[in-house]
């Protein structure tokens, strides 16, 4: 391996995790002229897209086809997709660094955190990133412990008032006739439509002022087939604060108009009910070898907006217990991480509080788990921009080095490329026509890597 400077190779650029933010950091590196690039976009998984395809709620299907805008940076020249290699476990950060001459972390925030209180780990309760990962077909996901939980599921609480909280709950509000058009694996649509879900109680710990979901997430819950939302009329009594939240800003104002709406709501026989509760803070989680309720603390919300608890309780019966409160990132071995992200400036990652020659991080593990999907546009932009500069800087230069992809497959590892992504692409397509749908998911590592080599195969023969 040669380590000088060689201005006739591209720079290879290894992009840790082929999320949106991954994707469109390859897009800003392969859509630039000035520096010749060689693009690896990395995923731990055999399939691309991280998130849209595994966070999405898959009901959401306009945001979902956002794949086919991605798809489109996959499908450039100077990017390459390399799915199926887990760095730290199959190729160290280190090796790896040493193979290209610079790497993009974008491996998002994949954790859950934690409430904190008494029962959070009695059976019965889950975090929503185990919910999520077994509807979208995460091959990861604990199919076994979350379909024994949502079979028996009559009454759901959900914890957290942001844009998972209701994708949630409306997945698990939906009708099997709403849910047949999307790509969740078949037994997903079979252990939902199964499923005896009555109530689900969503809990804010604040006001409705303070939460953080959208007004089209919101609204969007008032159009259920077979389910009905509910809002307590005191929860949207008027007081001096909320009236000032909602005077200066407008987000907050449609809000609070979505829950009036809501708020003249009676519940319907026959329907499940979807009630949005808020000022209410989940203290204790109940029950002895299971979740049987939520003990709930009324709150107020002070002059900084911060819930105070009143004292008051009282008990939300519950058989599942959804915790919706947010993502956590972790630690890559070899990557420095402070309260779940990656030390930086302006995308450069900091060691020892100094700028890591040749590192750079994006998307949700540089900024945490906030934002929408196009919000890792404008941060990939920048975080590419400070690689250009430093390449323009003279400071980050193309080394001579070999492939590190074939030094994984002489090791016997077997990277997932484009041609191979597509065999998977095809085979969730017709698994999907067999049973009238456009596509399902295929939810097992091993069912995916079968679709890869059954293409190889078919070619080969
Ligand atoms: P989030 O928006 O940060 O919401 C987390 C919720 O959990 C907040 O309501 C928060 O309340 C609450 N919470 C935190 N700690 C709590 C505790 N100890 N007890 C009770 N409640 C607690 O996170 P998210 O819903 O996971 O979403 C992550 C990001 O993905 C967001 O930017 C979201 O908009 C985005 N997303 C977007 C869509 C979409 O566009 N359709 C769909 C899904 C996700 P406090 O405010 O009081 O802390």
């Amino acid at each position: 391996m040669r380590d000088v400077a060689d201005t006739a190779r591209p720079l290879r650029v290894a992009i840790v995790g082929a999320g949106p933010a991954g994707i469109y950091a390859a897009d800003a590196l392969a859509g630039q002229d000035v520096v010749p690039v060689a693009v690896d976009l990395i995923d731990r998984l055999p399939t691309p897209f991280g998130l849209v395809r595994h966070g999405i709620a898959p009901d959401h299907l306009k945001m979902r086809a956002l794949r086919e805008t991605l798809h489109h940076t996959l499908d450039h020249e100077r990017v390459r997709f390399v799915g199926n290699v887990e760095i730290g476990i199959d190729l160290d950060l280190a090796e790896l660094r040493r193979h290209v001459d610079a790497v993009v972390y974008t491996y998002g925030a994949a954790g859950d955190r934690r409430l904190g209180i008494p029962g959070e780990e009695l059976p019965g309760s889950l975090p929503a990133t185990d919910v999520v990962a077994w509807y979208c077909g995460h091959p990861d996901a604990d199919r076994a412990r979350v379909e024994e939980l949502v079979a028996r599921a009559h009454d759901v609480v959900v914890v957290g008032v942001g844009n998972v909280a209701l994708d949630v709950a409306r997945v698990l509000a939906r009708s099997p006739a709403e849910l047949h058009p999307t790509d969740m694996p078949q037994h997903v649509l079979d252990t939902l439509a199964a499923a005896p879900v009555d109530r689900v109680t969503v809990l804010g710990r604040r006001g409705p002022a303070q939460a953080s979901f959208t007004t089209q997430e919101l609204r969007e819950l008032g159009h259920l087939a077979e389910a009905v939302v509910l809002v307590d009329p005191a929860d949207l009594a008027p007081d001096p604060a909320t009236d000032a939240l909602a005077a200066e800003d407008r987000h907050v104002a449609r809000n609070l108009a979505a829950l009036a709406d809501y708020a003249g709501h009676v519940a319907e026989p026959g329907k499940a009910s979807v009630r949005l509760r808020f000022h209410a803070r989940p203290v204790r989680l109940l029950g002895t070898d299971r979740v049987t309720g939520v003990e709930v603390e009324r709150t107020t919300v002070d002059a900084d907006g911060r819930a105070v608890g009143t004292g008051e309780t009282d008990v939300v019966p519950a058989d599942l217990v959804v915790r919706s409160v947010g993502y956590r990132g972790h630690a890559l071995p070899g990557l420095p991480l402070v309260e779940g992200t990656v030390p930086h400036e302006a995308g450069r990652v900091l060691r020892d509080g100094a700028p890591s020659l040749g590192e750079y991080v994006a998307g949700w593990i540089k900024r945490g788990p906030t934002g929408v999907v196009g919000t890792n546009k404008h941060d990939a932009r920048e975080t590419v921009a400070s690689l250009l500069a430093d390449v323009a800087a003279g400071v980050l230069q193309p080394r001579g080095v070999e492939d590190w992809v074939d030094t994984l497959r002489a090791r016997g590892g077997h990277p997932v490329l484009l041609a191979d992504w597509r065999a998977i692409d095809a085979a969730e397509i017709a698994l999907g026509a067999s049973r009238g749908r456009s596509r399902t998911t295929l939810h097992e590592r091993d069912s995916l890597l079968a679709a890869v080599r059954a293409a190889a195969e078919t070619v080969e023969g």
